[in-house]
């Protein structure tokens, strides 16, 4: 286990000497449930040598405002992203969009409908909640700073946490919270080809997120053949023979490659930003349009 871990690390770094440029596409901030905001996210990623970035935030745009100025400012490559959730034959999916217009309507119109949509959602969750005894009043869900932005599972998991009900936010995910647990509720769902329209409308490219996650192969195949233009083959979590897998099936599709951490921060502490990326030919071939600097 050591050796193997030696063996991966050793290769990892003599990939990153020769590989001048590093981006990571995909990672989250405060305007989701990242824990650095957009512009400590980007000094963190010039510390850790990164010359390219996309923040995707969980159904979120609104870490641009911050985060354009700030990477033209320290000259660090920046394309537009986001992370959008959708539900397919009830299985939860992740879609990667990249390179669209930020301020496109659709995208913001679609943004706006999942923060309605989460609202409902959690007071369903608390609601169940509550039947276990457990008190969480919405407000204190609600924004201090009269953010927008989203509040998902995680943000319940962390008042579960200082609430000492759970000992770790993975247990609140265990116990209550992760999907067919006791307080799970899907809420209301958009499909993957309606979130791929979206994207496409904008002007952007839809990858099909983290696809090792899925319990069954076929079930990838299937979603593949809908209208994605890439597949995220490097992630934190994936072996290198899986993220080969990806590669040829990428190759075989005609699909383009995409490859992120999905750093989180504090809240996912055993992912560190940068422990996955993909280099300059791929980066340039995902931001054609909108490229913010
Ligand atoms: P939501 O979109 O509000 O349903 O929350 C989903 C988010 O919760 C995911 O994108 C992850 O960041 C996080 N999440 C889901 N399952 C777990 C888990 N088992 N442990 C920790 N975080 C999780
Ligand atoms: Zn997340
Ligand atoms: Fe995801
Ligand atoms: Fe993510």
């Amino acid at each position: 286990m050591i050796f193997s871990f030696f063996i991966m690390e050793q290769l990892r770094k003599e990939n990153i000497l020769s590989n001048p440029f590093r981006a990571d596409l995909h990672c989250h901030t405060t305007c989701s449930d990242g824990s650095l905001d957009s512009e400590d996210l980007i000094r963190l990623a010039k510390e850790k040598n990164l010359q390219g970035l996309s923040i995707t935030d969980h159904d979120c745009v609104d870490a641009y405002e911050k985060a354009v100025p700030y990477a033209r400012q320290q000259g660090l490559s920046l394309g537009t992203g986001v992370e959008f959730s959708c539900m397919e034959e009830g299985v939860s999916t992740h879609i990667l969009g990249y390179d669209f217009d930020l301020k496109h309507e659709k995208i913001l119109s679609l943004c706006f409908w999942h923060r309605e949509r989460r609202k409902k959602r959690n007071l369903k969750i608390l609601e169940k909640l509550s039947s276990f005894g457990i008190r969480i009043e919405p407000q204190e869900l609600e924004l201090k700073n009269g953010s927008h932005r989203p509040i998902g599972r995680p943000h319940i998991a962390i008042i579960l946490l200082k609430k000492g009900i759970v000992r770790s936010l993975q247990e609140a995910f265990q116990r209550f919270l992760g999907e067919g647990k006791s307080c799970f509720d899907p809420g209301e769902s958009i499909t993957v080809e309606e979130t791929l329209a979206v994207i496409h409308e904008a002007g952007g490219k839809g990858f099909l997120a983290h696809p090792h996650l899925f319990q069954k192969p076929r079930f990838v195949l299937k979603l593949l053949e809908k209208p994605f233009d890439g597949v995220e083959c490097y992630y934190s979590k994936c072996l290198p023979n899986q993220e080969k897998k990806w590669l040829k099936l990428a190759e075989k599709r005609g699909l383009l490659i995409s490859g992120g951490s999905d750093f989180h921060g504090e809240f996912k502490p055993d992912i560190p930003l940068g422990c996955s990326w993909v280099g300059k030919k791929e980066f340039d071939r995902i931001f054609e349009k909108n490229k913010c600097c």
